[in-house]
């Protein structure tokens, strides 16, 4: 897939964008990739797509060319901004750019989405604020959430964490966040070699779908407490995990139906739903 504009080789020659480790720039300059990571989420012309770090723009480009209503990007480091601005021209003003941290943003005032936009979130970040952001975008008080999808790269061991299930042993806080807000799943392998400059390890494509919440009454805090208690000590019985927590441990478990001996690796997403819920309860009753 090609554009108007020219190969981002050249644009990168041209505005001198040597890629900076500190702000993490790992480039993907192939359209073709770029735009078969745009065509994950499906058909994104009912959608503002907003895209954290475009860099040199070549996800952006990908986007744009897969038909995105329109892109609200937020980039930090602005020498990128003169070549987001000519994707911007070429475009006709479907791309914004803000130059800013994505961390301190308020994301729902920079798109403005319009009366039946979808949302939808897709970017190539660096790894380390692409799982801040993650874990802030899945922990959203109100569910369902503000954005339709997530469409992210992440590092092939941390997307492999996100889409584990019970029994094996990268399953873990993220995956039992991720599998109980919504649908997850690896969308894309990407090798080290389709990057410029190429990271140390391999990277992946997960696509995130919110979905209605299990149980409602279960409070995200609840959650994630006895989750990162149970995890904390991950190859303890759930009976020796848990008994730091301010109900009987023994009782909690039996009111939820969940085998003391069993250990947190082992423990089915629903069933640390329900083990939230009782937690809730229990404490509430105390
Ligand atoms: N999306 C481009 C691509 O795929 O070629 C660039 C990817 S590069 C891994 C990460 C981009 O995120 C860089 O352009 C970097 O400047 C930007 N970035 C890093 N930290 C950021 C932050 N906190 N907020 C916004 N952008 C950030």
């Amino acid at each position: 897939m090609t554009d108007s504009l020219p190969p981002l080789r050249e644009v990168i020659r041209a505005y001198d964008l040597r890629a900076k480790k500190n702000f993490g720039q790992n480039f993907l300059l192939d359209l073709n990739l770029t735009s078969k990571i745009a065509r994950v989420p499906g058909d994104i012309s009912d959608s503002v797509v907003y895209e954290v770090g475009p860099g040199p723009g070549g996800l952006t480009r990908g986007l744009l060319m897969s038909g995105a209503g329109r892109v609200v990007a937020v980039e930090m480091d602005s020498r990128c901004l003169p070549a987001l601005a000519d994707i911007s021209a070429a475009y006709e003003g479907r791309l914004t750019v803000h130059n800013a941290d994505a961390l301190d943003v308020d994301e729902l005032a920079l798109l403005a989405p319009k009366e039946g936009e979808k949302v939808r979130i897709a970017s190539n970040l660096p790894y380390n604020v692409g799982t801040m952001l993650l874990i802030k975008w899945l922990t959203a008080e109100q569910w369902l959430p503000w954005y339709a999808s997530l469409t992210l790269m992440f590092q092939r061991e941390v997307a492999e964490r996100i889409v584990a299930k019970p029994g094996s042993k990268t399953y873990g806080r993220l995956s039992v966040l991720a599998q109980w807000r919504g649908k997850v799943r690896i969308a894309l392998n990407v090798p080290a070699a389709a990057f410029t400059p190429p990271p140390k390890v391999a990277s992946a494509v997960i696509h995130f779908e919110p979905t209605e919440p299990i149980d409602p009454t279960v409070k995200l805090a609840d959650l994630e407490f006895v989750v990162e208690r149970a995890f904390n000590q991950r190859r303890k019985m759930l009976r020796a995990s848990l008994k730091g927590l301010p109900v009987d441990a023994l009782a909690l478990l039996e009111m939820a139906e969940i085998d003391p001996t069993l250990r947190a690796e082992d423990v089915s997403v629903a069933d640390f739903v329900r083990l939230a819920r009782c937690y809730g309860d229990m404490k509430n009753r105390a």
